[in-house]
C-alpha cells in the first residue's frame, strides 16, 4: 500500500470550487488494505473519504481527514454475462475489458473516465436509464468495507448495506469491487437528432420515441434557447424515427466515448480546469417541462458560460438512489463553467440553489454530484 504521506493527489475536485487539502493520502491496492486504512483511520480519530476520478463537484470527495486514492484498486474480470470491477477502474477500462467479447454494460455515463465506484456511489444515469434504470440498478453485488471489515453485499445478503452504498457517496462503507451486469454490444449505432419546440415536446418525444439510448440538449441561440433530442438506435437497417433532422452512423465503442473530442478541446482552451458549479435536480415528471422552463426564461448564456451544457434526461423506469427522489424522474442538468466574462462561481452557486429550491417545492431533489451549498 503507498501511503503517499501528504496531499499527493489534489485537494480540488472537478468543481474547483471547495479547496481542501487532506491530512493524508492513502492509495490501498486490495480490500484487506482499505480495511487497514479505515481502522488505523478510525484509531487517530481522522475521517476517511474515498476519491476516485474526484469528478464530483461540491467537494464530496475531498476531506481534511484521510483521503483514500481508490485508483489504486483496478482490474476487471469479464464472466457469464456480468463483470467483477474493482472500484477503481474507469467506465473505460471496464469497456476495455468486455467488448472484446460482445459485452457491455447496459449504462454508461456520458464520460467514461469516472470511476466505478464513484458512480455508484452517486447512481450513474445514462442514455439508456429509461430503458435499465440507473447504473447502480444494474449490480448484482458489492464488496465493501464497513467500519474496517470487508464483507460482501446484493438484493439478498445485507440488502439494508446494498441499499445504502448505492447512491451513499461513500459515507456507509468503502466499495471495493462491483458485479456488474452485461448485454450484448451492437457494433454500430444509428444517432438521430430531433430538433424539438420546448422541454414540453422534449419529454414528449423522449416517451414517444422508441430508442435504446435518448438524451436530450438545449443550446443557447440568438433567438433564446433551442432544444434537441438525441435518440440512438442499435445496431443496423434502422429507419430514423419522426422529425429526425440528421442521422449519423458510428462503430458502438466511438459512440460510447463521443465526448473525449470535446473534452480534448476543452482541456487545450483552459475551460476544463475552470470551476464547474453543476446544478443538477431530478425532477417529477408531471412538473419537470415547467420548472425547466422558469429556469431558462430567467438564464442567459453568461449563466452558463462559454462551455456550459444544459441536458435532460427522462428515466421513465425505477427510483434513484436518493433520498426523496420522485418515481421514474427527469434529470435536470445546468452544467455550467464559470468563463471568463460571464457570471462569477458565487452567482452560479445562487442559481444553483435556486433551482433546487424550486425542484424541492415541485417533489423533486438533487442529484448528489452537485455544487449547491447547504
Ligand atoms: C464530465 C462529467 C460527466 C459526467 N457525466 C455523468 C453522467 O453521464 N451521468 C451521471 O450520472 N453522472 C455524471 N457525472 C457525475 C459523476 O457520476 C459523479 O461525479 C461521479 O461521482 C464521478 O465518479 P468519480 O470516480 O469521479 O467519483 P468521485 O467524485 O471521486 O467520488 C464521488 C463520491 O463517491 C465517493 N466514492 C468514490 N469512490 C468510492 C468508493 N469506491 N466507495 C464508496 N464511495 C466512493 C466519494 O467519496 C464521493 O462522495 C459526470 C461528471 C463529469 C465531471
Amino acid at each position: 500500500m503507498l501511503d503517499a504521506g501528504g496531499p499527493a493527489r489534489s485537494g480540488r475536485d472537478f468543481g474547483g470550487i471547495v479547496e481542501c487539502a487532506p491530512l493524508r493520502v492513502v492509495r490501498p491496492a486490495s480490500a484487506e488494505e482499505v480495511a487497514d486504512a479505515v481502522r488505523t483511520a478510525a484509531a487517530q480519530g481522522a475521517e476517511v473519504v474515498p476519491r476516485g476520478m474526484g469528478h464530483s463537484t461540491y467537494g464530496q470527495s475531498l476531506t481534511r481527514g484521510v483521503s483514500l486514492d481508490m485508483r489504486g484498486l483496478t482490474g476487471v474480470e469479464v464472466g457469464q454475462g456480468q463483470a467483477v470491477a474493482a472500484a477503481g477502474a474507469t467506465w473505460r477500462e471496464v469497456l476495455a475489458a468486455t467488448l472484446p467479447l460482445g459485452l457491455t454494460p447496459p449504462v454508461l455515463t456520458d464520460h467514461l473516465d469516472m470511476t466505478v465506484g464513484g458512480t455508484l456511489s452517486a447512481g450513474g444515469v445514462g442514455g439508456t436509464s429509461h430503458v435499465h434504470g440507473t447504473q447502480a440498478d444494474n449490480v448484482r453485488a458489492l464488496d465493501v468495507v464497513v467500519d474496517g471489515e470487508p464483507v460482501t453485499c446484493s438484493p439478498a445478503v445485507r440488502p439494508a448495506l446494498f441499499d445504502a452504498v448505492r447512491g451513499g457517496l461513500g459515507r456507509h462503507g468503502v466499495i471495493t469491487a462491483a458485479t456488474l451486469r452485461l448485454v450484448p454490444a451492437s457494433e454500430r449505432v444509428l444517432s438521430c437528432t430531433i430538433p424539438c419546440r420546448d422541454a414540453a415536446d422534449v419529454l414528449r418525444v423522449q416517451r414517444e420515441t422508441r430508442a435504446d439510448h435518448i438524451s436530450a440538449q438545449v443550446k443557447p441561440v440568438e433567438t433564446g434557447w433551442a432544444y434537441e433530442v438525441k435518440a440512438v438506435l442499435y445496431g443496423d437497417g434502422h429507419e430514423p424515427p419522426a422529425g429526425t433532422s440528421e442521422t449519423e452512423e458510428l462503430p458502438y465503442a466511438a459512440f460510447c466515448d463521443r465526448m473525449r473530442p470535446d473534452v480534448e478541446k476543452l482541456i487545450a482552451l483552459g475551460e476544463w480546469a475552470r470551476p464547474h458549479p453543476w446544478g443538477m435536480v431530478f425532477l417529477p415528471m408531471s412538473r419537470a417541462a415547467a420548472v425547466i422552463e422558469a429556469t431558462l426564461a430567467a438564464m442567459t448564456p453568461g449563466d452558463l458560460g462559454l462551455s456550459g451544457v444544459i441536458l435532460i434526461k427522462a428515466l421513465r423506469i425505477g427510483r434513484v438512489p436518493m433520498p426523496a427522489a420522485p418515481d421514474a424522474p427527469v434529470l435536470f442538468s445546468v452544467l455550467r463553467t464559470a468563463s471568463p466574462g460571464c457570471a462569477s462561481v458565487p452567482e452560479m452557486l445562487a442559481a444553483n440553489r435556486a433551482l433546487l429550491a424550486l425542484a424541492r417545492a415541485e417533489g423533486g431533489t438533487r442529484y448528489a454530484v452537485d455544487s449547491v451549498p447547504e
